[in-house]
C-alpha cells in the first residue's frame, strides 16, 4: 500500500485529531510482526495505531524477503521441471527461453497484490495507519506513552498510547564496511538484478544464502557458496546439512565450508573474493556478482531505546513471555527480539500474543521448540524441535527414526527423490522431540510435526495415525514407524 498524495493530505488533515487520541496500543513497524499484531488488536476491540516509515506496509517479508524469494523459487522449480519435460512426455519445449523481465513482473505483481490486501485489512480492522518514523521517548507518564513521530517531510508530531509495541525489524549485515551496489549485493539488490548473472559468489550459507544459491543455480548461474562455519545450514540437524551439501554438489554448486572471507575487491568485470579455506590455504575466485548473506542486524539503533529501561542483549531486545520489555507498557516483537529465530511467523505469533495480553485475554506464549524453521531451496528443509545433538546435549535418551523419500511413491510421481524425514523421539515414552525433513514439500509437511509436538504426540500414537496414500505425508508415517524399526516402505 503506497501512500497516495491524497492520503498524505488526509493524514495531514487528521494530525490534530491524532494529537488528541489516546490509542490502546501504538505499533512501530508494519512488517509481519507489526501488521499481524495490529489486525488482531483491532479484532480484540483495541484502538490501534500502526506507524510505518516506509511508503508501503509489509516490511522486509513482503517486499524484499519471504514473498519475492518464494515467487522466484517457484519460477525456478517450474524451470527445473521443464528441463526434464521430455522425460514427462512433454515434447517441443527444447527451445525454451527464460524471460527474466516477465519473471520479475510476476514477482512484483504478487507483492503488489498482497500490499493492497494489507491496506484492505487495516481498514477492515479499523487500524489507524500513520506514516512516519517513530521513536520512544521514555517511560509512560500517568499511564500514557508518547511516540515521537517524524514525517517523511521532516514534520514532527506525537502519538499517544497506553501501550507500545516495537516491531522495527532488521537489516542485512554487510562486511568490510562495503555498501551494497550493483556488484556487491544484499537480498534487496539480488531480488531485482536486471539479468540472471553468469556467476555468483554467495557468502553465508544460512536460509537466505542457500535460497538464492538454489534460485540462481536453477537459472544457470555458476554459483559458489562460501560459509565460515564447518557446515551449511548450521542451525539444522547435522544430517540435514550433509544431505543438502550432497544435493547442492550434485546440482553443480561449488561448496566451501570452514572458509573465512578475507577480502572482496572490484575487478574490471566483476568482483574477486579471497578466502582462507578449511585447509588453511588461500582461495581466490572471481564472479560477476557477490551476495552477502551473513545474517541480519536488529533495527534498534535509532528508536529511542536508550531513553527507556529496555534491556538489550548483543543488539537484541530482551523480552518476557508475552513480549514485555523491562519498560512497563512497552513490548517488542519480531526480528529485534533476543532468543528467537528471525522468521516472519515467529514475529506474527509474538504480535498476536502481545496484543492478546494487552487486551487482558488468555494467551499461550511462543515456545522456542514449537517453531517451524523452513528453507525453501531445492530440496526444501522443514524442521521443528530438538536436533539429535541438542537432545543428547540435554542428557535426554533418544530414539531416532529416518525414512528416505526414495521409498515414497508420491516422491517418485513428482520426480523428487532426494532427502528424508528424521524423527527424534524420547526413548522411554516415545514423545516426539524433533522432526527434521529435507525433500519435496518439506516446508508444508513440517506443519504436521508442529501440531503433533504441540499436542505432545508419541510414536505409539502416530504409528497408528492414518496418512492418505499416495502422499508425501506417508513419509512421516514411515519415519514415525522407523523409530521402532518398523517402516513399511524401506
Ligand atoms: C531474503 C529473505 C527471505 C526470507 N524468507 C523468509 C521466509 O520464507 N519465511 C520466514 O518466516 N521468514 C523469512 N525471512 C525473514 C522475515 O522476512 C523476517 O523475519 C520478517 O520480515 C521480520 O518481521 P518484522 O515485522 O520483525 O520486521 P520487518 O519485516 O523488517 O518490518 C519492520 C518494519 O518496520 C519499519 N520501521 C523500522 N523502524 C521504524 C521506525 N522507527 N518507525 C516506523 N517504522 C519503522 C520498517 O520500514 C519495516 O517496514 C526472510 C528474510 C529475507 C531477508
Amino acid at each position: 500500500m503506497a501512500w497516495s498524495s491524497r492520503e498524505h493530505q488526509e493524514r495531514a488533515g487528521t494530525e490534530s485529531a491524532l494529537a488528541e487520541t489516546i490509542f490502546d496500543v501504538a505499533i512501530i513497524g508494519s512488517g509481519p510482526a507489526g501488521y499481524t499484531a495490529a489486525i488482531r488488536a483491532g479484532q480484540l476491540g483495541l484502538k490501534v495505531a500502526l506507524i510505518e516509515s516506509a511508503n508501503v506496509l509489509g516490511g522486509t517479508c513482503l517486499h524484499v524477503g519471504c514473498i519475492p524469494t518464494k515467487a522466484l523459487l517457484f519460477n525456478a522449480e517450474l524451470w527445473d521441471h521443464l528441463k526434464h519435460a521430455a522425460e514427462y512426455g512433454i515434447d517441443g519445449v527444447d527451445g525454451r527461453a527464460l524471460n527474466w523481465d516477465a519473471v520479475q513482473k510476476r514477482k512484483t505483481e504478487i507483492v503488489d497484490k498482497h500490499t493492497k490486501g494489507l491496506g484492505f485489512l487495516m481498514k477492515k480492522n479499523k487500524v489507524t495507519v500513520i506514516s512516519g518514523y517513530g521513536r520512544l521517548t521514555g517511560g509512560a507518564k500517568n499511564g500514557i506513552h508518547t511516540v515521537a513521530l517524524t514525517g517523511a517531510d521532516g514534520a514532527k508530531s506525537e502519538v499517544k498510547a497506553k501501550n507500545i509495541i516495537l516491531a522495527t525489524g532488521s537489516d542485512a549485515k554487510t562486511i568490510f564496511g562495503l555498501k551494497p551496489d550493483d556488484r556487491v549485493l544484499t537480498n534487496i539488490e539480488m531480488l531485482s538484478v536486471p539479468q540472471v548473472p553468469k556467476s555468483l559468489i554467495v557468502i553465508g550459507a544460512g536460509a537466505v544464502g542457500v535460497e538464492f544459491s538454489s534460485i540462481f543455480r536453477s537459472f544457470g548461474t555458476e554459483v559458489t557458496l562460501v560459509e565460515f562455519l564447518p557446515r551449511i545450514m548450521p542451525l539444522e540437524d547435522e544430517e540435514i546439512s550433509k544431505e543438502l551439501t550432497r544435493v547442492f554438489k550434485k546440482r553443480g554448486i561449488d561448496m566451501n565450508t570452514g572458509a573465512k572471507v578475507d577480502k572482496i575487491e572490484k575487478t574490471e568485470n566483476g568482483v574477486k573474493v579471497t578466502w582462507t579455506g578449511a585447509n588453511g590455504k588461500p582461495v581466490e575466485k572471481e564472479a560477476e556478482k557477490v551476495l552477502v548473506a551473513v545474517g541480519r542486524a536488529p533495527r534498534i539503533a535509532d528508536v529511542g531505546i536508550e531513553k527507556t529501561r529496555i534491556e538489550v542483549d548483543r543488539g537484541f531486545v530482551k523480552v518476557h513471555e508475552a513480549g514485555e520489555t523491562a519498560e512497563a507498557g512497552i513490548y517488542a516483537i519480531g526480528d529485534i527480539v533476543a532468543g528467537f529465530p528471525q522468521l516472519a511467523h515467529v514475529g506474527a505469533m509474538s504480535g498476536i500474543v502481545a496484543v492478546t495480553k494487552i487486551a487482558g485475554r488468555p494467551y499461550r506464549g511462543v515456545k522456542r521448540e514449537r517453531i517451524p524453521a523452513c528453507t525453501y531451496c531445492d530440496p526444501q528443509i522443514g524442521s521443528a524441535g530438538l536436533t539429535e545433538a541438542q537432545a543428547k546435549e540435554r542428557g535426554l535418551e533418544v530414539k531416532v527414526g529416518k525414512f528416505p523419500f526414495a521409498g515414497n511413491s508420491k516422491a517418485s510421481i513428482v520426480g523428487s527423490h532426494d532427502g528424508f524425514v528424521k524423527i527424534v523421539a524420547d526413548a522411554k515414552y516415545g514423545e516426539i522431540l524433533g522432526v527434521h525433513i529435507i525433500g519435496p514439500q518439506a516446508t508444508e509437511l513440517i506443519a504436521e510435526a508442529v501440531a503433533v509436538m504441540e499436542l505432545e504426540g508419541t510414536i505409539d500414537e502416530l504409528m497408528f495415525t492414518i496418512h492418505a496414500h499416495p502422499t508425501l505425508s506417508e513419509a512421516m508415517l514411515d519415519a514415525y514407524a522407523a523409530v521402532e524399526g518398523k517402516a513399511i516402505n524401506a
